[in-house]
């Protein structure tokens, strides 16, 4: 482990230290977003004092130096989840079992369109989070009802 996420973070010139290299490794190891809470509980096994707050500011520098992705559940609570996939691309996001799926469909060329011919701005960039069931929740959800 270790050595291609201190890479990941080099890259991104943003400082290798073992705590931003334990919440990579963490969420690395994870298919889904983690809460805060859940990457600290993870966290407390590899240091032993570490806070809640030192984990949300190094959540929060990660996720601002474009290592991590935030995720706004529509329970309004904050999650992180690591890709590494570096092409442009949107994520589909099961709100059930919490798993992250690379969506390489992208609108934001019609929605530049849109805000020129319209509104006569210019777009800069673009967020877009979809929410759903993945295929397996979705299957188990027909079944039930
Ligand atoms: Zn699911
Ligand atoms: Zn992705
Ligand atoms: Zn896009």
């Amino acid at each position: 482990m270790g050595e291609d996420l201190s890479v990941l973070l080099k890259n991104l010139n943003l400082k290798v230290t073992p705590k931003r290299l334990a919440i990579l490794d963490i969420l690395d190891a994870e298919m889904r977003y983690l809460g805060p809470d859940e990457v600290w509980q993870r966290m407390k096994a590899r240091f032993k004092s570490i806070g809640l707050p030192t984990v949300y500011r190094n959540l929060e520098e990660l996720a601002n130096g474009g290592v991590l992705i935030k995720i706004i559940h529509p329970d309004r609570k904050l999650y992180y989840y690591l890709c590494r996939n570096t092409d442009h691309h949107h994520h589909f996001i099961c709100i059930s079992c919490k798993k992250v799926e690379d969506l390489f469909f992208c609108g934001a060329s019609e929605i530049e369109r849109e805000v020129k011919n319209n509104l006569k701005g210019h777009v800069i960039s673009h967020l877009m989070q979809v929410y759903g069931l993945c295929e397996d929740c979705a299957a188990t959800k027909t079944i039930s009802t």
